[in-house]
């Protein structure tokens, strides 16, 4: 689709070795190809096709399948993009999964429905962009209950008391506000994507924090605390062939 990318941008290797999509986590602020379908996200479970996102944002939904060679994106700011390709009947899919949609079940909604088009969960590879790291995202320690009581979570998600140092850290990270714990939100989507029979190997995980990694002005959470302005970030794929 295009020879240069924007600065930043990042990919997964993982679905770049597939061969026959193209994908990239802009970084934020950058828009999405002109053609792409995306919906207005609502943190909800709900999941639509590509035909139903155009023209973008006009439908309520959290993520966007293609049966077509159209890019579906995304945009997410601390949350989770997640892409999905499926090598059996290559179709693809962009997810908007932040905790509430993840809790919700985003994640189970879009491996249904990639199912129902012909997936089997050992045909879908993933890939988990650029969100808040667990060395950034505190979470008030009355949220733990509630996630502990989900019934899509059959294990324990993984979270810590004491913060945990970031070594690719780029600036500070986010400081302890309250009594709190730190939550790994990306760990949560591959607990959850494997629970579903997608192979761990399968997953991919890029591992840049939006607060204290990422580019400039990536973060919600890091601009409640500074106010130096956010930029939602898009995240698409598409099929090539
Ligand atoms: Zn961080």
């Amino acid at each position: 689709m295009q020879n240069t990318w924007p600065e930043h941008t990042l990919f997964s290797p993982l679905l770049t070795s597939l061969g026959w999509v193209e994908h990239a986590f802009y970084p934020a602020g950058h828009n999405p190809p002109a053609a792409s379908a995306y919906a207005h996200q609502r943190h909800s479970p709900d999941i639509i096709l590509d035909h139903e996102a155009i023209p973008p944002k006009q439908r309520d939904a959290d993520g966007v399948i293609a049966l077509s060679d159209r890019p579906v994106a995304i945009y997410t700011a601390d949350c989770l993009p997640v892409l999905i390709a499926d090598e059996r009947q290559h179709h693809v899919a962009a997810v908007h999964a932040g905790l509430k949609g993840a809790l919700a079940g985003v994640l189970l909604t879009a491996v249904s429905r990639l199912i129902e088009q012909g997936a089997i969960p050992n045909s879908l590879y993933i890939a988990i962009g650029p969100a808040i790291g667990p060395c950034c995202y505190e979470l008030g320690s009355e949220v733990l209950g509630e996630i502990q009581r989900n019934p899509l979570l059959h294990h324990t998600p993984l979270w810590q008391r004491k913060q945990p140092v970031n070594p690719d850290a780029i600036r500070p990270q986010a400081q302890a506000t309250r009594d709190s714990v730190w939550f790994d939100l990306p760990a949560l989507a591959q607990q959850m994507l494997q629970q579903l029979g997608v192979p761990a190997t399968q997953i991919d995980r890029v591992p840049v924090c939006t607060y204290c990694t990422a580019e400039a002005n990536s973060s919600y959470r890091r601009n409640t605390h500074f106010s130096q302005g956010y930029r939602q970030r898009f995240s698409w794929i598409r099929r090539r062939d």
